[in-house]
């Protein structure tokens, strides 16, 4: 059977990816209500009872809101670093199937190897992750301030890159809505990539091997697609990287399923 790999969501409100192989089916995050994920999952034809963990970068509610629903409920394993695990039983105070891994360290579901890495982002102990299928590599960097030398060694080898963008920078500087100390945040090292970032990301991580980057975590005010789709596109062919698709995700539907043999 061929991998599958699906953004269920991605946007400032909300995350959620969903992989599957032969033997392993994967949320990466779980950042909608328990009820949408739900109907997301119904889209392709499958359901959370026959999940066999959720992965978690980190704490914030845009990557953690249906964890009570799965998790408590329906006992879906739950992977994250113990300071995430620490952050998740104070907001949610019910009782996880938590398996704990070292920020840093590799393990595996079903025949996904996982390997985790540290990322420059306002929460306990933030993560990406590259998932390594039989076949194919996916990796996630959603979330971060910057790009470490770290984050770029460890995606390299992606064939799939889910990738932030989440703020045009001039929409984020003239947003009326923001006070001052949220844009210092965003803006900061342990903030989140806006659009040129990413781009420069993508271009210092491309390889001949990649074939997909899919844009998300966008904000819904101080971003839009065609921006960002446009700032990694130009980046990308400026150096001559033409192989490889962009693609924006949304926040409020899912994205177009990859398949892999
Ligand atoms: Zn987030
Ligand atoms: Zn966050």
């Amino acid at each position: 059977m061929a991998v599958q790999f699906t953004i269920l969501g991605s946007g400032s409100s909300g995350n959620c990816a969903y992989l599957e192989t032969d033997q392993a089916r994967i949320l990466i995050d779980a950042g909608f209500s328990g009820r949408q994920i739900r109907q997301r999952l119904a889209t392709l034809g499958r359901t959370p009872e026959t999940l066999t963990g959720i992965l978690v970068t980190h704490e914030h509610s845009d990557h953690i809101q249906g964890l009570g629903a799965l998790c408590a409920k329906l006992r879906v394993p739950l992977y994250c670093n113990r300071l995430t695990k620490e952050a998740i039983e104070r907001q949610f105070q019910a009782a996880f199937d938590f398996r704990i891994f070292s920020t840093g360290a590799s393990f595996e579901v079903g025949d996904v190897v996982v390997d985790t890495f540290s990322v420059p982002h306002d929460a306990y102990d933030p993560v990406g992750f590259l998932l390594r299928t039989v076949t194919k590599k996916i990796g996630f960097l959603t979330d971060l301030g910057h790009a470490t030398k770290l984050v770029i060694e460890r995606v390299r080898q992606a064939n799939v890159l889910v990738l932030e963008t989440n703020h045009d920078m001039k929409l984020l500087q003239d947003d009326v809505k923001r006070p001052w100390s949220v844009k210092q945040r965003i803006l900061s090292r342990h903030g989140h990539l806006c659009n040129d970032a990413a781009a420069n990301v993508a271009a210092e991580v491309v390889t001949s091997e990649l074939s997909q980057v899919f844009l998300g975590h966008l904000s819904r005010d101080c971003n839009k697609p065609d921006l960002a789709h446009r700032a990694v596109r130009a980046r990308l062919d400026q150096i001559g990287a033409t192989h490889v698709g962009v693609e924006v995700s949304s926040q409020d539907a899912p994205t177009r399923t990859v398949a892999f043999d």
